[in-house]
């Protein structure tokens, strides 16, 4: 109770603080910033999402129209405010026992999580889009993300990510202190920075100690992942598809979504989307994870 409201008058002021340290700060560093993450250049937007708006998840009770299909989630308010699209089914009851092991010692490389039902995990990286109405999104619709952030990305407002950690349905995972795209040759040292630093940072900023490194632009090589190590993390995340601004970017040509597949989207607003919002751009994800009757689920629980 009063802890809560202790956390939340702390954010403010933070907030308060933080509102005058500028924006401009993380702009300089973003020369690179369009190519970042590697997922191919933005398309702009075309045709319309097709598929079914609202159509119900095959394979699954979630029924539309009738009771909630997560706990609390109201589906009316999802219907009215985010316009074809329903409440996720609720996500399968979490493995006993990981399906992927991370360790320290020997951290492992994953883009996908092996696994038989109709699940996808949902990993947004870097940070320099801050919509407040993004919050609400992940309020209303209460359904996990893995957020990988960097520093030079979110150094200008803090406080926003630490609204969104507080809606309970965040992970905190390492992408980096400055979004170096070409970690792969950097000297160990150098990798080791990046790395370790955004941990401390991570943990003085948040109170979280990230276990997975979400490397920018995929691009890793041998040192990175001993760095990885060296700092404490057990795992460098990949992923099987990435979300552009309206369509989504697969890595087969089948073009569809596979149980357990590791999605990538960004923090991008109406500067990185052609005008877009970043809820707009998430709708679109979101249209396309339910056209294939998929559902999401938290891969911290599976990795
Ligand atoms: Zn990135």
């Amino acid at each position: 109770m009063d802890i809560a409201k202790i956390a939340t008058d702390t954010a403010t002021q933070r907030w308060s603080r933080r509102r005058f340290m500028g924006g401009a700060v993380s702009v300089a560093a973003l020369g690179s910033f369009a190519t970042a993450c590697g997922s191919g250049a933005d398309q702009p937007a075309s045709a319309p999402t097709p598929g079914a708006p609202g159509a119900p998840l095959s394979g699954t009770s979630a029924s539309p129209g009738s009771a909630p299909a997560t706990s609390g989630v109201d589906a009316d308010l999802i219907r009215q405010r985010y316009e074809g699209l329903a409440p996720f089914a609720p996500a399968p009851a979490p493995p006993a026992v990981k399906p992927i092991t991370l360790s320290a010692s020997d951290p492992t490389v994953f883009s996908h999580v092996p696994m038989t039902g109709k699940v996808v995990f949902i990993t947004i990286d870097d940070g320099i889009e801050k919509d407040p109405q993004f919050i609400q999104m992940v309020k209303d619709f209460q359904i996990p993300l893995t957020i990988s952030l960097a520093d030079v990305l979110i150094r200008d407002d803090y406080a926003y990510f630490e609204k969104l950690y507080e809606t309970g349905y965040i992970s905190i995972q390492n992408h980096t202190v400055t979004h170096p795209l070409d970690m792969p040759g950097l000297p160990a040292s150098r990798q080791l920075y990046e790395i370790s630093g955004q941990q401390e940072k991570l943990r003085k900023e948040y109170g979280v100690t990230p276990y997975i490194f979400r490397p920018p632009g995929g691009n890793y090589d041998a040192t990175t992942i001993a760095s990885a190590s060296e700092a404490g993390l057990k795992g460098l995340m990949l992923w099987k598809e990435a979300m552009q601004i309206t369509d989504m970017e697969y890595q087969t040509s089948a073009h569809r979504l596979k149980p357990g597949d590791i999605i990538l989207c960004h923090f991008r607003g109406p500067a990185q989307l052609h005008g877009e919002t970043m809820v707009h751009m998430m709708i679109r994800l979101y249209k396309h994870i339910q056209a294939q009757g998929f559902t999401v689920a938290d891969v911290t629980k599976y990795v």
